[in-house]
């Protein structure tokens, strides 16, 4: 199916068009030959850019052959993680500087996997997109609460305090860049998906946080579930109306698979 773009008044009345946005999230897997092979079937069927936005974040190695194997494409290009400094002695550090300068649009910022595995703080998480959305990159900000979280009961409280982070860090001239990937841990990988009404569910409470700071932040802000994202449940996920697209991990390895998710989004 091809969902339409969603149309909404703020609070002033002004219509708010929020595109629907795909992501890619390679995490740390591809190679060079199936980067090729991916940008040439994905970028030859994609269509150009038409109601919806469709972005790739390969590890950051294939960056620059991704950014030029998909030139003249709609897909835009992103990274896996971003440093909080500008350029320096960091080694083995990237920053949105340099990631901004090999032609990226988006950057993931605050995957679970990185708050899990390399201990990033919500507070070190808004900092981070903020060097982001310094250097022109749009963040896209991933929130969600484990399993134990979500049995304790515990969701709203957990996905409230890494919103929180993030709206005392980010200034609201900023807000309208930013992307928030919902990501429920225990459907990232596992093949277990929310259900639609329990992502829109949390999905509705993250646009009331956003609204109760500030109701245009919320109008604009698009807000992606990733969790098991697959050809088959996709559209179901996006046609809830605040779900406004995917960060989709596993199926984004497949040109066939993501290409699909991009047509139920209408990307
Ligand atoms: C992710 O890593 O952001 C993700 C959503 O992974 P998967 O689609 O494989 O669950």
């Amino acid at each position: 199916m091809a969902r339409r773009r969603v149309a909404i008044c703020d609070l002033i009345g002004r219509t708010v068009v929020r595109r629907n946005l795909v992501a890619g999230n390679w995490k740390m897997n591809g190679s060079r030959a199936m980067a090729a092979a991916w940008c040439a079937d994905v970028a030859g069927n994609i269509g150009p850019a038409g109601a919806g936005e469709v972005a790739v974040c390969p590890p950051h190695i294939l960056i620059a052959a991704v950014v030029g194997a998909l030139a003249g494409s709609s897909v835009r290009v992103g990274a896996q993680d971003v440093d909080v400094n500008d350029n320096g002695a960091f080694t083995g550090q990237t920053s949105a500087r340099l990631i901004a300068d090999s032609g990226c649009r988006y950057v993931i910022v605050g995957h679970s996997e990185r708050r899990a595995g390399y201990g990033e703080s919500d507070q070190l998480v808004a900092r981070k997109a903020g060097a982001a959305l310094a250097f022109g990159l749009r963040p896209i900000i991933c929130v969600g609460e484990t399993r134990a979280q979500r049995e304790a009961g515990d969701t709203e409280a957990v996905v409230g305090r890494q919103l929180a982070a993030l709206l005392a860090g980010i200034v609201p001239e900023a807000w309208p860049e930013v992307v928030i990937a919902y990501e429920p841990v225990w459907a990232i990988g596992t093949g277990l998906t929310a259900a639609p009404d329990q992502a829109q569910q949390v999905h509705r409470f993250i646009r009331q946080r956003l609204a109760a700071r500030d109701a245009r932040i919320a109008a604009q802000c698009r807000i992606l579930y990733g969790g098991s994202m697959k050809p088959d449940n996709a559209a179901q996920l996006i046609d809830q109306p605040d779900i406004d697209g995917g960060l989709v991990g596993g199926a984004s390895l497949d040109a066939g698979d993501f290409l699909a998710i991009c047509a139920a989004a209408g990307s």
